[in-house]
């Protein structure tokens, strides 16, 4: 039956930033297809936690650095068993005038959305090798993977690249039956675009251009998040969907 290729039954995910937002939303929805999920945070996911109970489990850990992969895959593997879903999630934005962006803001924006993404995903994929499972990866992009921004060089540097990396790696890893696509959220009101939507003016052109006439929610996200970690999407593969209200077509 059609639905039962969207369970997520039996199935162990990975989903980074798991503490509030996007993250928060995506591990709330997995528990709720059936899987169990690591979820991986700098600060204590305790919300998450407790909404999700036995079928969560925090690993914490400072994204920025590569350092703390091998951690994360052998906690996953000690507490669940095994790994067959991975959602790199977390991601950090800075915002400056392109004329006088740091070399800081550069390399912190790249090291977690870019470095660690690809260095994480390379360790679980092997692990999906090892296992002759298969497996989902599912790269959180943004609109500034089609689009330049304003502000936010670095930002936008990492999100465009991931894209990219999603195709390459689909290519690649399609022969081990690993999918690897991404979810480039459109303009959701996370802390991620607390600053955006403190500004008046910004925050009514961002309103004014998106055609579902609304900021996206958490919840927006959860259908295609589910559908990309399920075998109801196993032909999808290198692609990056827009979950935006409308914003990419305007
Ligand atoms: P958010 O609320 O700021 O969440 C970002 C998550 O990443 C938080 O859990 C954050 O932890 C975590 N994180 C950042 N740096 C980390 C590090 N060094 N180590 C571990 N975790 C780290 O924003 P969000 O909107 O949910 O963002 C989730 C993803 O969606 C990001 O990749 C973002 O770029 C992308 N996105 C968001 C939007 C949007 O409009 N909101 C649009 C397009 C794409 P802390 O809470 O500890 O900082």
């Amino acid at each position: 039956m059609i639905l039962d290729k969207f369970s997520l039954k039996g199935k162990v995910a990975i989903v980074t930033g798991s503490n509030t937002g996007l993250g928060q939303g995506i591990c709330k929805a997995y528990v709720e297809a059936g899987a169990k999920v690591v979820g991986v945070s700098r600060r204590p996911s305790t919300e998450t936690a407790e909404m999700l109970g036995k079928n969560f489990y925090n690993v914490i850990a400072d994204l920025s650095s590569v350092d703390v992969i091998p951690t994360i895959i052998e906690e996953t593997v000690k507490k669940f068993g095994r790994i067959d879903i991975l959602v790199n999630n977390a991601g950090i934005i800075k915002r400056e005038d392109s004329l006088e962006f740091s070399e800081e803001n550069w390399d912190t924006v790249l090291n977690v959305n870019l470095k660690t993404v690809f260095f994480l995903t390379q360790a679980v994929a092997k692990r999906f090798v090892e296992q002759k499972s298969g497996g989902k990866i599912i790269n959180i992009a943004s609109m500034l993977s089609y689009q330049g921004g304003i502000r936010v060089p670095s930002y936008t540097a990492s999100k465009s690249a991931i894209r990219g990396v999603t195709m390459t790696l689909a290519n690649e890893w399609a022969k081990y039956g690993i999918n690897v696509n991404g979810i480039a959220p459109g303009y959701m009101a996370t802390n991620n675009t607390e600053q955006l939507r403190q500004d008046g003016e910004r925050s009514a052109d961002i309103l004014a251009r998106i055609p579902a006439g609304r900021w996206g929610t958490p919840e927006d996200l959860q259908g295609a998040a589910v559908f990309l970690a399920s075998s109801a999407s196993d032909y999808v593969n290198g692609f990056t969907v827009a979950v935006d209200g409308g914003w990419l077509g305007r």
